[in-house]
């Protein structure tokens, strides 16, 4: 992360949502939700959910080039691929 209360954290990203290249990060951006009781007699519960973060604003580390990168993306026929910014892999 580069900005924001998880500044400097560090987290393996569990999804990304390419159509508005938002990531989540496990572990980071948390929100607490409260799930209500589905049945009488059953007790609510506070879970914690990782909210999705823009993609611009997260440092990756590139498997290829072993360097500390951004992620971009690139059309590849119909798919659109996350890539390494410094070497173009990707990721
Ligand atoms: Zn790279």
């Amino acid at each position: 992360m580069l900005g924001g209360k998880d500044k400097g954290k560090k987290g393996k990203i569990i999804h990304v949502f390419s159509s508005n290249n938002t990531v989540v990060i496990e572990g980071l951006n948390l929100i607490k939700k409260h799930l209500r009781a589905k049945k009488q007699g059953q007790k609510g519960q506070i879970v914690s959910k990782e909210r999705a973060v823009s993609a611009s604003g997260v440092a990756i580390i590139c498997k290829s080039c072993g360097k500390q990168t951004r992620l971009g993306f690139k059309i590849d026929g119909d798919n659109k691929v996350r890539i390494c910014k410094k070497c173009e892999s990707e990721v």
